[in-house]
């Protein structure tokens, strides 16, 4: 046994090498590469950029048979078939920009059993013709690229997607590997569920990026925390999120004011602008870029140090992702958020205009954001657990692990609620549990006699909201969260083992933020303005010079700006 696996690892290596040219597998490769050689269905979560792609073309060129890639990217298909081609591997691609020729050889090389490796766009292979043509042939593996297509929890659903289980089943079930860089728990159990596999290994990357230092704080005083963030350290370089164009242009206009270099994005701008704009960022004319989150996709600035987010998002996923955009050269990078209570009521109320289904969801996600806003757990440990990872201990790199939250015992809440979990039935959502806590009486919840429990209507003796409570018990691992299944809750272990025997819990207080945004844009006095004018003119008329060689307009305005004492003052 030890003997093949050897033999099988210096042989995975070697075509490795061979093939790609490459002395080392990535993190993960190996491990997936190995599940399907040994035919098990795997979900594999890899940041983009990690190498998704070498964990189905590897184990295809080593199995028997053919294996099918799935991907809705026809451009990248000819592109990696060329590749392999070149590599003398026997790969073919099938989708709609084929000519009926193209499509008639690559037919004739499946028959004949020909290919190790057939890239396929998702309609193509649904087709009725397709999966009989394809039923004949032995198929090693099914890869499904881009999976996250297959969840419209995802950003990118594509509803094709959803036929695939009916197909798969119809090839006979062969192993399924699917691939994608979306991380969210969500996600993840959608694509599993959707493509039919019950039993699967799922291999997925740490998403944890330990330089970046998370931290919130309010908006009060948010102009003079701009100018902070923004020329902090050695070479301060960052970009600022806003939800509006119009702040995103205020914030440029007011950090230029402020002698930083800065540059608006948003879509509003014509294209020139826009492309000069990001160009000085990226080669560091601007050291600010203030933008809405247009901006950045695709951006691979390395230095990035500070990433601000001057308005709330509208879910983890989305702040995670604009935050990863910092610290790239490993380096220390700080992730800043404005709270600000106004922005999710703004939030609330735009989603008034969705559907009920749609409202929940996007609901659903701001919550997390909210829960994330208002508790003292490491920020790290609470966004890696919103995305599926357990992060043990803390961070002691964010704001809640350097400036510890005051915390109280929370024994017996957690009691109450772990107990009214368990009391009915653990298959009620968060909102249930919370109601009967609260002692609402809701028809469902005197239908099922839980207006019986003894916790219902529970007085709290502490000033939290059971909302609260549920979110740091979920983090803390004492409950689950099933997001597929109406969220219902349930008990984990540890759960079970503290209701068999309660000890001490420490709960976080609910964090507060000061309210109001103040923008204490620096004004620009037009009285001491005008009184410079003169006296400059006057000075030219005696020495018998132009006026701009005595000081500039600019200078002028930011004298009557920033009222500098010293010349040094002005010029710095
Ligand atoms: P993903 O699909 O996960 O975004 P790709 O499959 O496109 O990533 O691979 C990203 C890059 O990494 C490609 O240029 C690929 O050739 C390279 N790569 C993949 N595996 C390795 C490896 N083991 N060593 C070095 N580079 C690799
Ligand atoms: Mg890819
Ligand atoms: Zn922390």
């Amino acid at each position: 046994m030890k003997t093949k696996q050897m033999t099988n690892k210096s042989l995975l290596t070697k075509t490795l090498e061979k093939v790609w040219g490459y002395k080392r597998f990535k993190p993960n490769q190996l491990e997936v590469v190995n599940n399907i050689l040994q035919r098990q269905n795997t979900v594999v979560i890899l940041p983009t950029g990690g190498g998704k792609s070498l964990c189905y073309q590897l184990p295809a060129i080593l199995s028997s048979g053919m294996a099918v890639v799935v991907s809705p990217l026809i451009a990248l298909m000819k592109s990696q078939v060329d590749f392999l081609q070149a590599k003398g591997v026997k790969a073919a691609f099938f989708n709609s920009t084929l000519t009926r020729k193209q499509a008639a050889a690559t037919k004739a090389a499946i028959h004949a059993r020909e290919l190790k490796i057939l890239y396929i766009a998702p309609e193509t292979l649904n087709g009725e013709e397709m999966i009989e043509w394809l039923t004949q042939i032995d198929i090693s593996f099914i890869a499904v690229d881009e999976a996250h297509c297959i969840s419209d929890w995802g950003h990118d659903f594509r509803p094709e997607y959803r036929n695939l289980k009916k197909t798969i089943q119809a090839l006979g079930a062969p192993p399924v590997l699917a691939l994608t860089a979306t991380a969210t728990p969500q996600v993840q159990q959608d694509m599993a569920r959707n493509l039919g596999l019950q039993d699967y290994k799922l291999v997925i990357a740490s998403f944890d990026r330990p330089n970046l230092q998370y931290a919130v704080t309010s908006k009060e005083d948010s102009y003079r925390k701009l100018v902070e963030l923004a020329t902090k350290g050695e070479a301060p370089t960052g970009i600022i999120y806003c939800h509006s164009r119009k702040k995103v242009e205020e914030i440029a206009v007011f950090l230029q004011h402020n002698k930083i270099k800065a540059a608006p994005y948003h879509a509003g701008l014509d294209t020139k602008t826009r492309a000069k704009n990001q160009e000085d960022f990226l080669y560091n004319r601007v050291n600010v870029i203030t933008a809405t989150i247009a901006f950045g996709m695709g951006i691979d600035k390395p230095d990035i140090n500070f990433i601000i987010h001057y308005d709330v998002p509208r879910s983890l996923e989305n702040y995670y992702q604009e935050t990863g955009r910092a610290g790239r050269d490993g380096r220390k990078a700080t992730c800043t958020l404005f709270y600000d209570e106004s922005d999710i009521t703004k939030f609330e109320k735009f989603y008034t205009q969705k559907t009920v289904a749609e409202r929940r969801k996007l609901q659903a996600l701001l919550d997390w954001v909210k829960y994330y806003l208002k508790t003292g757990i490491c920020r790290r440990k609470q966004i890696l657990y919103y995305f599926g990872e357990e992060y043990p201990g803390d961070c002691n790199n964010c704001d809640n692990c350097t400036n510890k939250r005051p915390q109280f015992e929370g024994k017996e809440l957690a009691e109450h609620l772990l107990f009214t979990v368990k009391a009915t039935g653990q298959k009620r959502g968060e909102e249930y549990i919370i109601a009967v806590l609260r002692g609402i009486k809701q028809a469902q919840i005197i239908n099922n006699e839980h207006n019986l429990l003894p916790t219902f209507g529970q007085k709290k003796t502490h000033s939290i909201s059971w909302g609260s409570v549920l979110y740091q018990l979920l983090i803390c691992g004492y409950i689950s969260k099933d997001v597929l299944d109406n969220a219902v809750i349930k008990l984990t272990a540890k759960g079970k083992a503290f209701l068999a025997k309660p000890h001490s819990v420490a709960l976080y207080e609910e964090l507060s933020y000061h309210e109001g945004e103040s923008t204490d844009l620096p004004v620009l006095d037009r009285e001491l303005l005008a009184k410079l004018h003169d006296l400059r003119a006057s000075e030219a008329k005696k020495k018998g010079i132009r006026e701009t060689l005595i000081f500039s307009d600019n200078m002028l305005e930011r004298m009557a700006t920033a009222y500098p004492t010293a010349l040094a003052k002005l010029n710095a």
